[in-house]
């Protein structure tokens, strides 16, 4: 099976560049093994683009990266209008953030059509497409528009909220619909693919017994696939990184006091504010704990011209000097706040040097920083998560400590709780989070979701692949790209 996967941005990051998110982060090494075409936007816009796709063609491992230039004149309306400014508020149970227009919606179909025609240059007999998250609601039902009868798969990376809450995105029912289009419907989690299903029965009055749904596209099977990491490969990052300078310099700095560390992209889902509150009302209640532990809050800036994100970025960063300024002494600062990335080689020897990791969301679909945090300690002396109870992950991760983002109080008792625990509660709540991690890796992630597609699709499949035509353009051979070598085709 030829296998294309697509997402709205793909990455090239190697292990020692920042990552841009958790999907680019779980993706990439798993298509540079699987040999798969790996399509997305090349994060550059074009006039004219919507009349002729175009993508620049790169090998990625034994797979391929095809990046497009998306049309100058849809690309706001779709990213930072429909995606990012009523998908993603909706998604995350955050309406009230909604702002968007019937032209960014518009924007947003123009975008997912210009894909699917895209993608046609990549069809095979034997191609699957297993399309990601919350860009492409509606890619699968233009690709079956255009007559594709290959297996369609999409996961979504995010949650999926409560019935009512997605029923105030514009043009819900129409998505909805749209999505019945693909034969695997994946998400992160048990509580989000029954909130999905809740929204199908209520809403659109169709049967969902067992996760399986019937539309006018044939059927579609709903199913819960945890998006896991590589823990063998953070195990073994993480013990070399202690001699990274920016690992032994934030080691020497911290003088025996011990550290908790948050990673996190500036997110409202992310519940960075009630973190800060947090950590602040511990040092406020007990102020024995001063000098005896700093925070280090890496903070990644995203999306900067959306106005929500940048309300948020100036607000966590007066938040920030207002706690430094009331608790901080003239060589003791409490948080040291940065708004920059770092390699996942050094951020595994950072989590490491970290006695807690704070991991605090108020929705979030997985987040793989819990993940990897655990899988980065020291087995024989480990830190202690503690995770938010909205966070995906803490269906798999329930032996760390779990808080309530909105109980600040709890949080700030849970920290110190965190910070005083006995090496043998931290060992065999760390063992058994570990033992998760084992058995749901990102390489069983990839395996599962495309051996289910395979399966479901057979379901739907009227047309025998030998007789579907074959494009010009399809015929594109992957193995002769040299590494490294660009390649252009139109
Ligand atoms: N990440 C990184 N460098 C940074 C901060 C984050 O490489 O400085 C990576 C991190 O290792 C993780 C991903 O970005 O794999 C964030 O994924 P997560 O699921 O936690 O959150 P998302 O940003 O996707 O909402």
């Amino acid at each position: 099976m030829n296998l294309v996967v697509v997402s709205n941005r793909v990455s090239r990051a190697s292990a020692n560049e920042p990552m841009t998110g958790g999907l680019a982060a779980a993706l990439l090494p798993v298509v540079e093994k699987s040999g798969a075409i790996w399509v997305g936007s090349s994060g550059r816009v074009r006039d004219g683009a919507q009349k002729e796709p175009f993508a620049e063609i790169e090998a990625l491992g034994a797979g391929a990266l095809a990046m497009l230039d998306l049309p100058a004149a849809h690309y706001g309306g779709y990213y930072e209008g429909f995606a990012n400014s009523a998908l993603w508020p909706a998604l995350h149970s955050r309406t009230d953030l909604i702002c968007t227009s019937h032209d960014d919606y518009q924007s947003y179909r123009e975008v997912n059509s210009f894909f699917a025609r895209a993608l046609l240059r990549f069809r095979k007999p034997d191609t699957a497409f297993w399309i990601q998250d919350y860009h492409f609601l509606a890619l699968g039902a233009e690709l079956r528009a255009l007559g594709v009868t290959h297996p369609l798969g999409f996961f979504l990376h995010t949650p999926w909220p409560a019935r009512d809450i997605f029923g105030g995105v514009p043009h819900h029912r129409e998505l909805v619909e749209a999505m019945l289009a693909y034969d695997l419907i994946g998400f992160q989690t048990e509580g989000d693919r029954d909130n999905f299903l809740s929204y199908v029965d209520g809403d659109l009055g169709l049967d969902t017994t067992g996760g399986v749904v019937m539309s006018r596209y044939g059927v579609s099977r709903c199913a819960v696939f945890p998006i896991g990491i590589d823990p063998a490969k953070f195990a073994a990052h993480a013990a070399k990184a202690a001699s990274h300078p920016d690992v032994s310099r934030l080691r020497r700095s911290l003088n025996g006091e011990k550290l908790a560390i948050g990673v996190d992209r500036v997110d409202y889902s992310k519940g960075l504010v009630n973190r800060l509150d947090a950590f602040d009302r511990m040092l406020t209640r007990q102020p024995q704990l001063k000098r005896s532990v700093s925070l280090l809050q890496i903070a990644t800036l995203s999306r900067g011209t959306i106005e929500a994100y940048g309300d948020l970025q100036n607000q966590l960063a007066k938040l920030v000097s207002d706690i430094n300024g009331r608790h901080g002494e003239v060589d003791w600062t409490p948080i040291r706040y940065l708004n920059k990335g770092f390699s996942q080689t050094v951020l595994a020897g950072l989590y490491r040097t970290a006695q807690v990791g704070l991991v605090t969301p108020l929705h979030d679909g997985m987040n793989l920083v819990a993940k990897e945090y655990v899988a980065a300690q020291n087995p024989v002396d480990p830190g202690v998560l503690v995770l938010s109870k909205y966070a995906g992950a803490a269906n798999e991760l329930d032996t760390a400590l779990l808080v309530n983002p909105h109980d600040v109080d709890g949080m700030a008792r849970t920290i110190a709780t965190a910070l005083s625990m006995p090496l043998l509660e931290r060992r065999m709540r760390w063992e058994a989070m570990m033992a998760k991690l084992r058995a749901g890796t990102i390489q069983d992630w990839f395996a599962d979701f495309v051996e289910a597609l395979q399966q479901a699709h057979v379901v739907n499949d009227k047309t025998p692949v030998e007789t579907l035509p074959v494009e010009p353009a399809v015929l594109w051979p992957v193995q002769s790209l040299g590494a490294g070598v660009g390649s252009r085709f139109h």
